[in-house]
């Protein structure tokens, strides 16, 4: 009897229920989900399901003779996309806000691998990509957001928030709060205010993450750049604070290294040697180099991504815009990440990596590891050569989908090469990631030995930073 009387509270009367005060009414939807399920169907090879406008999207992007002929990369480059857009919710992209949210789910078990995208981040422990990319992984829905057709935020499922009864068990590679990563930021900063040390100086470019300027030690009058981070417009502040550590661990002569960290007013300060010459982007893109000269790029680069490789470090982001130049001939490779992920429609700031250096394994989703460096830096080889990566003149969909489709790219000026620079750029760019050529093994290649001083470099990075008035020439 008492059990039943319990159980009344929750089940109100007949009359209670007529009771006009006590009618519920029910609202109009509010976060409307349209979930699309999209098959590829690999005996007919074409995707099932797929709404006629993001069709007619991707065929208009990619080429609807090639959509049709090459079905599988259309696959790779668009779900490779996809997945890079996701990576970069926390920034907004596509600004269109229909009233309900389109996911397209893609039937992965049809496409061997799944997806081991990582997180988007240039610079990641090789034993970390190793690890994941190992464990077999769900067939997790994919969700396609095509630009202009749906609102890419938020439409991921949320884990419960906290007001849970159930006491989660917190694991040891839990994501840090907010509160967590400040208290750290505070540990590892030098306590002093940065202010007192070094003189501000001249703006040299603004990033994803921050602002870099020149300034000048005080006590010293020594030049350094110092990376500006507002941690206040930062989403990913771990990150950040992983990039620090890994910075502050890894020294070496190819490297932009790190001297110091601050925390001033909720801005961090990274404190870096400055480099005068500029990003190597702005010689290739200005001047002609000889095969002397990118022979010793290609050196000293190589160096630096021997020793992030023998740290268990990859890259990933190797392209001639992280390897800055220094007029005294120093080349060093820089860009240890600080969400570079987050920005970018411009075709050379990153959209998740920029896709034009991505090698085939990424885009193909595929285990990918430290050779992926490799490809990178035969991208940058022919940036050396042509002034630009392959496909830069194609949007990022067609670059991921050509590279997918063709693998190694065509060099169009692959016949004035002497066969020694051939058979460098052959050992990068092999699609077979087992047969491309390592780090070390790259070092003893023939192709470095005719390499001359880096000194002679100063003409070309000076003749360039005229061209592009950079005020970086002024500082000596
Ligand atoms: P991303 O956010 O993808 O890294 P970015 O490289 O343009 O984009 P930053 O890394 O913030 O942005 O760098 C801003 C500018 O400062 C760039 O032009 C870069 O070449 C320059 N720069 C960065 N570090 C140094 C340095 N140590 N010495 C000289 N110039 C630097
Ligand atoms: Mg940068």
């Amino acid at each position: 009897m008492n059990v039943l009387r319990a159980l009344n509270k929750y089940f109100p009367t007949k009359h209670e229920v007529e009771t006009p005060d006590k009618v519920i009414t029910i609202s109009s939807p509010t976060v409307v989900k349209h979930d699309i399920h999209v098959v590829f169907n690999k005996n007919t090879q074409s995707f099932e399901g797929i709404p006629p406008a993001w069709k007619k999207y991707i065929e208009n992007t990619i080429g609807k003779d090639e959509v049709q002929n090459n079905p599988e990369a259309v696959f790779s480059a668009v779900m490779f996309w996809n997945a890079s857009i996701f990576k970069q919710k926390d920034e907004p992209k596509f600004n269109s806000s229909p009233p309900a949210q389109a996911v397209l789910q893609v039937d992965t078990q049809s496409n061997e691998g799944g997806s081991n995208f990582e997180e988007a981040h240039p610079l990641k422990r090789a034993e970390d990509v190793k690890k994941s990319t190992e464990q077999d992984q769900p067939a997790d829905p994919i969700y396609l957001n095509i630009p202009g057709l749906v609102n890419n935020h938020d439409e991921r499922p949320e884990v419960e928030n906290g007001h849970s009864p159930v006491q989660m068990r917190r694991k040891a590679d839990h994501t840090l709060s907010d509160e967590e990563v400040m208290a750290e930021f505070r540990r590892i900063c030098s306590p002093r205010n940065p202010e007192m040390i070094y003189e501000r100086d001249m703006e040299l470019g603004a990033g994803a993450s921050g602002t870099v300027f020149i300034a000048r030690e005080k006590a010293t009058g020594c030049k350094v750049a110092v990376k500006d981070i507002d941690l206040a417009k930062q989403p990913k502040k771990e990150l950040i604070l992983n990039e620090i550590h890994v910075m502050k661990d890894l020294q070496h002569e190819n490297l932009v290294n790190f001297l110091d960290v601050f925390l001033l007013n909720n801005h961090l300060w990274v404190v870096m040697e400055l480099l005068d010459g500029g990003p190597l982007t702005d010689v290739v893109t200005e001047t002609l180099m000889k095969e002397p000269q990118i022979a010793a790029v290609c050196h000293h680069t190589l160096r630096a991504i021997d020793y992030l490789h023998d740290n268990g470090v990859i890259h990933r982001d190797i392209k001639s815009d992280n390897v800055l130049l220094g007029k005294d001939g120093s080349i060093k490779l820089t860009d240890f990440g600080f969400c570079a992920n987050i920005t970018g429609d411009e075709k050379r700031q990153t959209m998740v990596g920029t896709p034009y250096w991505m090698a085939p394994e990424v885009v193909n989703r595929k285990h990918y590891g430290k050779k992926v460096d490799i490809w990178s830096l035969g991208i940058m080889a022919i940036e050396m050569v042509e002034g630009e990566p392959p496909y830069l003149k194609e949007s990022p969909l067609r670059a991921l989908y050509l590279i997918a489709l063709n693998g190694r790219p065509n060099i169009p000026s692959w016949n004035k090469l002497s066969p020694d620079f051939q058979d460098f750029l052959t050992c990068c760019l092999e699609v077979n990631v087992e047969k491309r050529a390592s780090a070390k093994e790259l070092l003893a290649h023939p192709f470095l030995t005719i390499a001359v001083s880096t000194k002679t470099l100063k003409p070309h990075i000076e003749a360039a930073q005229k061209i592009l008035e950079k005020r970086i020439s002024m500082v000596s």
